[in-house]
Parts: C-alpha cells; structure tokens; sequence
C-alpha cells in the first residue's frame, strides 16, 4: 500500500536522526506533505485534528520541530515572530503577500556565480545556504493595493 512505504520512509529519516516513529508526528507530516500552502503550527493543528482528535497544540509544536530538526520539513521564520512550515526541503525561493501573509513556492536555484559573488561579499563569514523571498502581493490582494495606493 502507498502509504505504508511512505510510513516506512518516514520511520527510516526518524531514526536516522535518533526519533521515534509515533502516529502523531506521522500525522503532522502527512498534513505538510498534503499541502502547498506552508501551514502555521495552528493550521497544521486544525488540520491534523481530522485524522487525530485528541492530539494537543503542544504536541503539534514538538512534532513540527521534530521534524524540522531531522531535515525532514522547512521552518520559514519571520520578523514579527511568526512561523510557517513547508513539507518541501528541495531548493526553491518563496513569494510572500505582505498584505495576507500567504506563503507560494517559486521554482529555481541561485545561479553558482551569483552565490558565489555573494559568498565573496561575506568576506570571512562562513556561508552555509541562503533563502531567497521575493515580498508583494498575491493575485487577492494586488487590486486592492493598487486602489488605495
Ligand atoms: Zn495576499
Ligand atoms: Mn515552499
């Protein structure tokens, strides 16, 4: 059955990070990998609470970090304090509305000289990675924008 070796899967990148397998973080993940819409830890809740009823917030939070840690989902964090989570870990950039706040992937990479001017620019701090957001407005919220603006 497909997801019984999407299970195992799972199990398999859990325990290669020392984590157990448990139904709630399968659950967690299942909702992320269902969705494009990079989920705040109370949409993935409300979400998960269809398959799980009696799973807590809390528990949510510690499964979505859990995976996070494991490279197993992305944590796209913003100034205000807010976070979102996205099932793909694949590079991509995202475009984010400043007026709803909703989150879309953007296809494509850095081109190597590009990073790599940019990795001359950093001088002796050591790069890692990077992440690429493009701000705007979305297709619900660009007419408004440009009525008030
Ligand atoms: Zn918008
Ligand atoms: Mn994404």
């Amino acid at each position: 059955m497909q997801t019984e070796s999407k299970e195992g899967l799972l199990r398999l990148a859990l325990e290669a990070s020392g984590q157990r397998f448990t139904e709630q973080r399968a659950a967690v993940y299942d909702v992320l990998m269902g969705t494009d819409r990079h989920p705040t830890a109370d949409e993935v809740f409300l979400s998960v609470r269809h398959h799980l009823p009696g799973i807590s917030l809390a528990t949510v939070y510690k499964s979505l970090e859990t995976l996070v840690g494991c490279g197993l989902a992305l944590k796209l964090t913003y100034g205000d304090g807010s976070a979102r989570y996205d099932g793909r870990t694949d590079p991509h950039h995202h475009a984010r509305c400043v007026a709803c706040g909703k989150v879309s992937d953007i296809e494509g990479s850095l081109p190597g000289p590009q990073l790599e001017t940019l990795r001359e620019h950093a001088g002796n701090f050591m790069v890692t990675g990077y992440r690429l957001e493009l701000t705007g407005y979305c297709p619900d919220c660009a007419p408004q924008a440009s009525a008030s603006a």
